[in-house]
């Protein structure tokens, strides 16, 4: 069984953080002892002996940026589509140092990168392997320039982030599909890119699901049934997705998976059993185990102080197997729901 984890701000961390995913999140914790950055993005989750310990063969790292409205300077925000445009590629070029510098990790563009990937765990080097998704669209000056991205291995967009996009609106500043939105969604069709509409505002959601022709998804986002809010996904947006043979990633942090819950509360408060809950949701909603699987966002803003009890670090993922067990789920589609409905739906979508 593999697990695939599709969404990881891991250029950013390391970026703007200056945290080593080549390290283990557990020693980088120790490190920033005594330091603003727990505070800032919470206890470390993600590194790379933790990918390999816990079985994490693919996952999608965001190329992600801020808007400055958010955020300070050296947190690498962007007031024009110049300097979102260099800091989108300053990420992409972190990707590619890391695979060419690290053997344990390669860059997944094609079915056939896919598979050497799968295949390097059944050997004694296992490789990570990572798709690059490009969360909040602005570093793409303009809709033509999509290619040139598509060209050095983005292979997933989401029109906007939160604070929404020259493209679109997003769930915390609303707004409709942009003219140029409109542009770029027939450009990436063209050039096989997949739409990631977490974040999305509804109103833009709805019109890209249907103006979009190619592969759908929600790389991090919960049903709003269980919390909530724009952030998450009503029953209509879970079925309009999946009528598309789309893929729903949970994301098994608190406060998207308890209402009320609030930074500060005990980690302990929510468990594993909150995350299979937030999966048999839209599997009730769909009527099958196939179009839904993870999406960790673990260390985009927050860290194990704010993930279910069980999870200490990604090492942890598959401890959601057994929650999934007690609800009734069988093996088959616990393998479908940590990695197996990804991997199909990336068969399907990538380049051969
Ligand atoms: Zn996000």
């Amino acid at each position: 069984m593999y697990i695939v984890d599709a969404h990881e701000d891991i250029a950013w961390n390391v970026l703007v953080l200056g945290r080593d995913v080549r390290r283990s999140a557990l020693e980088t914790r120790h490190l920033e002892e005594g330091t603003g950055i727990p505070q800032l993005n919470g206890l470390c989750m993600v590194g790379l002996p933790e990918w390999l310990a816990g079985g994490v063969a693919t996952v999608f790292g965001t190329i992600f940026a801020a808007p400055a409205r958010r955020g300070s300077p050296e947190l690498h925000t962007y007031t024009t589509s110049e300097e979102a445009h260099a800091l989108g590629q300053a990420q992409l070029d972190f990707y590619n140092r890391l695979a060419d510098e690290c053997d344990q990790v390669a860059l997944i563009r094609t079915c056939a990168d896919l598979d050497n990937v799968l295949t390097s765990w059944e050997s004694e080097t296992p490789q990570v392997g990572i798709i690059l998704l490009m969360e909040g669209a602005d570093p793409i000056r303009e809709p033509a320039e999509a290619d040139r991205w598509f060209e050095q291995g983005v292979r997933l967009v989401g029109l906007s982030w939160a604070t929404g996009s020259c493209y679109a609106g997003g769930n915390a500043v609303p707004g409709r599909l942009t003219d140029a939105g409109r542009e770029l969604l027939a450009v990436m069709a063209d050039l096989g890119l997949i739409l990631d509409v977490s974040h999305l505002a509804e109103e833009s959601f709805f019109e890209a699901v249907d103006r979009f022709e190619g592969w759908i998804v929600a790389t991090h986002a919960n049903p709003r049934a269980r919390v909530p809010g724009p952030r998450q996904l009503s029953d209509e947006m879970i079925r309009r997705l999946v009528e598309r043979d789309g893929v729903i990633g949970i994301v098994p942090f608190n406060r998207f998976l308890q209402p009320g819950w609030v930074k500060g509360n005990a980690k302990s408060a929510v468990t594993v059993a909150d995350v299979a809950a937030a999966v048999d949701h839209v599997c009730q909603v769909v009527g099958d185990a196939a179009h839904v699987g993870l999406g960790s966002d673990f260390d985009g803003g927050f860290g194990a102080e704010s993930a279910p009890a069980e999870l200490d670090t990604v090492a942890d993922l598959a401890c959601i197997g057994p929650a999934l067990g007690e609800l009734g789920y069988g093996d088959e589609d616990i393998a479908a729901v940590l990695g197996g409905n990804w991997l199909r739906l990336l068969r399907a979508a990538l380049p051969e």
